[in-house]
């Protein structure tokens, strides 16, 4: 196999003896580059060159067929081939020349190559056909440069990408499928015609540009430009051209790749305009990566925060984060990188000059093209604004409560004390102060201090370990009505500490820094006394304080004035049942003491005309002992001592007896009692019971003097006995029921000539509340009246 021996293997014929010439002819022959060979009719091999032993990397056997194993023949399509078949065989056996006929031959290394044969019969001397020459031209180079050609053109051709090429004048030479996808010409349609069919009018001058640069031999690339379809539709593409050069480097035209970009102008626009509304946003708006570094930033972060975009993106989030909220922001991230949204979270976030606000933040997770959470955007608006509104709103509500409840005690407390605490208390509330006081305007008799009254926010053992508040300069500015006191540091005021023998605040004392005192003068103009109030803290105490503060002493003032009122009214009414109590304990004696005397005279008297009037005076003597009798009930009900028996009776003998006596006393009226009760046993005081019949009975008389009875009703269930005793009077106005069991009322306008004192009612109420009963009335005017009364047995 060895292709360089050299030796005898060299190009021969069989005839050794050969002239000079054939030598050199051989010799020549052994040395061409191109491998040849020959052979007899029959294909065996008769001479060849040493190129073909280094082209089939054989040595061929003389007189032996050359085209058997190891070397494999195919065809040009790749198809093995007998020898027969190949163009070598067919030569042969037809003696017939073949020119540049392609087959692969299959090399002893396995290696193919392709190889273009040529034939040439060979005939002897007569004519007669005696052989072949055979030339094979190694063509495998050759063949995959034009593969490669025809593979770019596939590629061209499959190509999403337009690509056209042209020539220096324009003049289109190719175009792929994607530039007929693209422009709608077809490659017919097209080539040959000028590039210019693509190009909308107004931009005719681009392809001059284009041109001279691919003429000098520069690149056009990424021209972004708009290029007209067969339907006249623009499109927006990006070119890219690069001059075409021939083997010798000579421009000869261009190549063009043109890139539809409609959907990248259009996500271009959407950026664009997004970027735009971000940019311009009133809300701050910036994103950040999920290890919270700052990614994007816009100018009302900017406006917001006090970092410019620059100074700020890449910088961690942490700087604008209060230390104390750190954590805030491992829960959001925590959130983001679950995909979760955080809305509306109100927080705190810290500027660039260290100034806090309070802001409400909305972060969203920030996704990658493959939902990939690659980050945060945030949203934050500023609510330190409404947060204030707020805050004052709830302040003033807050404040408009305390003021309600403060009114509502005054106007409906008449303790003078219960009035001060509550106004104390709920004053020191509204000012914030850490103590609030109430004194008295009243000097001692050393004519120094003032009188400790309420006291809130602390105790009042720290007042009174330490002396109450002195007749000093600064107390004396209230207690003359000289008007609120506001001081942010009394300890800095000139009126403060002039006094002996502190000089100031005794030691220990309450640490009062800010002050506030409002004096507290009544309708009189009087300073009834004033409100104190302090805070440890200087400036604790505003003008809207004041402002607030100011009515409410004045209301306080008028609550004091009518608690004031109602002291003495009360002092004034408990005299004057001191008074009934006394003038009807010293009545009762004497009467006693006439009853008695009348009653001797009475029988001792044989006159019959002495013993009527004498008869006639006991009466009226009787009615003055029950009159006399009745306010000396009303005094001892005013002062809780009205006594009451507790024992079993028959309330229907209690009814019999109550009936006679006043039927006795009475003969205008018939009582007529309706029951079928004749004994029911309750617990109680018979007598004070009778005294309510009586009082009913009588009450029902007088009030009927147009007529001529009264009846009575006795029933009782389970739980109650009931009495009702009715008559056929000048009843009552029903508007009057509420007031007729008050002590001393009376309907007057109905009655002006009946007399009494409006007492009865009361002493019955009370003795029917006292056995737990209750006592009502049915009445119509003109038609009468019914009283009842019911005792729970
Ligand atoms: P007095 O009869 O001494 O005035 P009372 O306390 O017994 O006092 O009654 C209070 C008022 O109630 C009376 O003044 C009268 O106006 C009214 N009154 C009481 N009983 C009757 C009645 N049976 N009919 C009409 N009015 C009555």
């Amino acid at each position: 196999m060895d292709s360089n021996s050299s030796d005898s293997r060299a190009f021969r014929s069989p005839d050794t003896n050969l002239p000079e010439k054939n030598q050199q002819e051989n010799n020549l022959i052994d040395h061409l580059p191109v491998a040849i060979y020959t052979t007899d009719t029959l294909g065996n091999v008769t001479s060849y060159n040493k190129a073909l032993v280094r082209l089939l990397r054989i040595t061929p056997l003389i007189g032996q067929a050359l085209w058997s194993n190891p070397l494999k023949i195919f065809t040009p399509q790749g198809n093995p081939a007998s020898f027969e078949e190949s163009p070598m065989g067919r030569a042969l056996k037809q003696a017939i020349a073949i020119e540049g006929e392609q087959i692969f031959i299959q090399l002893p290394n396995g290696s193919k190559i392709k190889v273009e044969i040529h034939i040439a019969p060979t005939l002897n001397h007569a004519g007669e056909f005696t052989g072949a020459v055979t030339t094979l031209i190694d063509v495998t180079g050759q063949s995959n440069s034009e593969e490669q050609e025809a593979r770019l053109a596939a590629i061209v051709n499959t190509s999403d990408d337009t690509i056209i090429s042209k020539t220096l004048g324009g003049i289109i030479t190719s175009w792929n499928t994607a530039a007929q996808h693209l422009f709608g010409y077809t490659k017919e349609e097209v080539i040959g015609k000028h590039i210019s069919i693509l190009i909308p009018r107004d931009r005719l001058q681009e392809e001059d540009h284009i041109i001279s640069q691919i003429a000098s031999g520069n690149k056009v690339d990424h021209f972004e430009t708009i290029r007209l379809a067969k339907d006249g539709t623009e499109i927006p593409i990006s070119l890219s051209v690069s001059p075409m050069m021939d083997s010798s480097g000579r421009i000869i035209g261009a190549s063009k790749i043109a890139r539809d970009i409609s959907d990248k102008i259009r996500t271009d626009e959407k950026t664009a305009m997004l970027a735009a509304i971000i940019a311009t946003s009133d809300d701050t708006i910036l994103s950040k990566s999920l290890n919270g570094i700052i990614k994007s930033w816009n100018k009302s972060a900017e406006r917001m925060f006090g970092y410019t975009e620059q100074e700020i993106i890449g910088r961690h989030i942490s700087a604008i984060i209060p230390p104390s909220r750190i954590k805030e922001e491992e829960y959001i991230i925590g959130e983001i990188a679950q995909g979760k949204q955080v809305e509306h979270f109100e927080t705190v976030r810290v500027t660039k000059s260290g100034t806090e606000i309070t802001l409400s933040i909305s972060v969203s997770p920030v996704k990658d093209s493959n939902g990939k959470i690659i980050g945060a955007s945030k949203i934050a608006r500023d609510i330190s604004v409404q947060k204030l509104a707020e805050e004052t709103s709830k302040r003033y509500t807050d404040r408009l409560e305390i003021i309600n409840l403060m009114v509502k005690t005054i106007s409906e407390e008449l303790d003078l004390n219960k009035i001060l605490q509550k106004v104390t208390d709920l004053t020191t509330q509204i000012t914030g102060a850490q103590f609030g006081a109430f004194f008295y305007n009243t000097v001692d008799i050393s004519g120094e201090s003032y009188m400790l009254y309420t006291l809130s926010g602390a105790p009042r053992e720290a007042f009174e370990k330490f002396g109450i508040p002195r007749n000093t300069a600064v107390f004396h500015t209230t207690f003359s009505g000289k008007g609120t006191v506001r001081v942010d540091d009394i300890t800095k005021d000139p009126r403060y500490g002039q006094s002996a023998p502190h000089f100031g605040m005794p030691e220990g004392h309450l640490p009062v820094v800010s002050y506030l005192a409002v004096p507290v003068v009544s309708r009189s103009g009087e300073v009834i006394g004033g409100l104190f109030f302090g805070h440890p803290e200087p400036g604790k105490f505003t003008a809207e304080h004041e402002t607030i503060i100011a009515p409410i002493a004045a209301q306080a003032a008028i609550g004091l004035d009518n608690a004031k009122l109602y002291e003495e009214v009360k002092a004034l009414n408990e005299k004057k049942d001191e008074f009934i109590g006394l003038a009807s304990h010293e009545l009762k004696t004497p009467l006693t003491s006439i009853t008695g005397y009348l009653q001797i005279l009475n029988r001792m008297s044989a006159d019959e005309k002495i013993s009527r009037f004498v008869s006639k005076t006991l009466h009226q003597v009787k009615k003055l002992n029950t009159l006399v009798s009745d306010l000396l009930d009303v005094s001892k009900i005013e002062a809780g001592k009205l006594q009451l028996l507790n024992e079993k009776f028959d309330a229907r003998l209690v009814l019999d007896d109550a009936i006679e006596l006043v039927q006795q006393s009475y003969n205008t009226h018939q009582i007529i009692l309706n029951t079928n009760v004749s004994h029911i046993i309750v617990n109680g005081d018979p007598n004070r019971i009778e005294q309510v019949i009586i009082n009913l009975l009588t009450n029902a008389i007088k009030y009927s003097p147009e007529a001529d009875k009264v009846e009575v009703v006795l029933s009782h269930t389970h739980h109650e006995v009931t009495i009702g005793v009715t008559d056929y009077g000048i009843g009552i106005d029903p508007e009057k029921f509420s007031q007729l069991f008050s002590r001393f009322y009376r309907v007057e306008e109905s009655n002006p000539n009946i007399s009494g004192l409006g007492i009865g009612l009361y002493i019955s109420n009370e003795i029917v509340s006292r056995h737990k009963g209750k006592l009502w009335v049915e009445s119509k005017l003109d038609k009468g009246s019914t009283f009842w009364f019911s005792i729970p047995l």
